[in-house]
């Protein structure tokens, strides 16, 4: 089943709602940073969080982009998506252990600790829309809540499952989320918080190879679910030499000094799908030359 994320539409319900699958992307998430089982999980909800918030995007230059900034071992995640359903993931520390936590499950909470989250919306205009709160679980579901509740004034349903096998292989990966429209009625907010505390867990029924569409029908078996907008998810990086090299354009002279004299050359990484790109003595003694003139 390729990933793909969906919006849908509840009968007689006033909320958005949306789903992912996220499996091959998080697959490809751990393969590109070889990330422990704790911060596979970590950043594969986050990953599922930013699939499901990129429906929002509608032109081709659309970004949204979601910071974790953290003091705990994982230090911090960024999540990058296009309306395109393209992501690509930063794990500042993937390889971090963790024991699980007293009932079994993973210790996400505590690779990820105190700390801010930050939604950037970048739709094209002079100033990115750009939200911040405190991180209040680390849970990364229970966050989004919280972001979602205080900086935009949206009650949310959150939810994000990433279910690793014994060898930390990604059996299933994915979520969904369920946004009260504005003035949504007291009975309907009262319906749907029924349904969601009775509902099964999301792991569970990522367990039970549930499609994005499965898991809203089995928390409203009552209701007709529409399908109203459906997108293709994957893991890609756009980085390329070019933009490096506009990016070693930025740096202090005294850094590119360094460079050529001391290193030599640089090796510069890219941090959201390892691609390595080298620049020779030459190269960056061009580059130096052209940000002078730009001085
Ligand atoms: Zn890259």
């Amino acid at each position: 089943m390729k990933d793909n994320i969906i919006s849908l539409k509840i009968e007689d319900v006033s909320a958005r709602v949306f789903a992912v699958n996220s499996k091959e992307a998080v697959v490809r998430m751990q393969q590109v940073h070889n990330s422990s089982y704790t911060s596979t999980a970590a950043a594969g909800r986050v990953l599922s969080a930013a699939a499901m918030m990129s429906m929002a995007l509608k032109s081709e230059k659309d970004k949204l982009s979601i910071q974790i900034k953290s003091d705990g071992p994982i230090k911090g995640i960024v999540a990058v998506v296009n309306s395109a359903g393209e992501i690509k993931i930063d794990i500042h520390q993937p390889d971090i252990y963790l024991p699980l936590k007293a009932n079994g499950k993973l210790d996400v909470s505590s690779a990820v600790g105190k700390g801010t989250l930050t939604v950037v919306r970048d739709l094209g205009l002079k100033n990115p829309y750009v939200g911040t709160v405190d991180i209040v679980s680390g849970e990364i579901a229970e966050d989004f809540t919280y972001y979602f509740a205080t900086s935009e004034q949206t009650p949310s349903v959150v939810a994000l499952g990433v279910l690793l096998g014994e060898n930390d292989d990604i059996k299933a990966s994915g979520g969904y989320m369920i946004q009260l429209m504005p003035g949504c009625p007291d009975d309907v907010v009262k319906y749907l918080e029924d349904k969601i505390s009775t509902a099964k867990s999301v792991t569970s029924m990522l367990e039970k190879d549930m499609a994005p569409m499965e898991m809203i029908k089995a928390i409203f078996p009552e209701k007709k679910i529409e399908l109203i907008d459906s997108k293709n998810l994957e893991y890609k990086c756009d980085c390329s030499r070019d933009r490096f090299w506009d990016g070693l354009a930025m740096i202090k002279k005294e850094d590119v000094e360094k460079m050529i004299f001391e290193d030599g050359g640089a090796e510069v990484v890219c941090h959201f799908c390892n691609t390595k790109y080298s620049f020779t003595v030459e190269e960056l003694k061009k580059i130096m030359e052209k940000s002078k003139k730009q001085a």
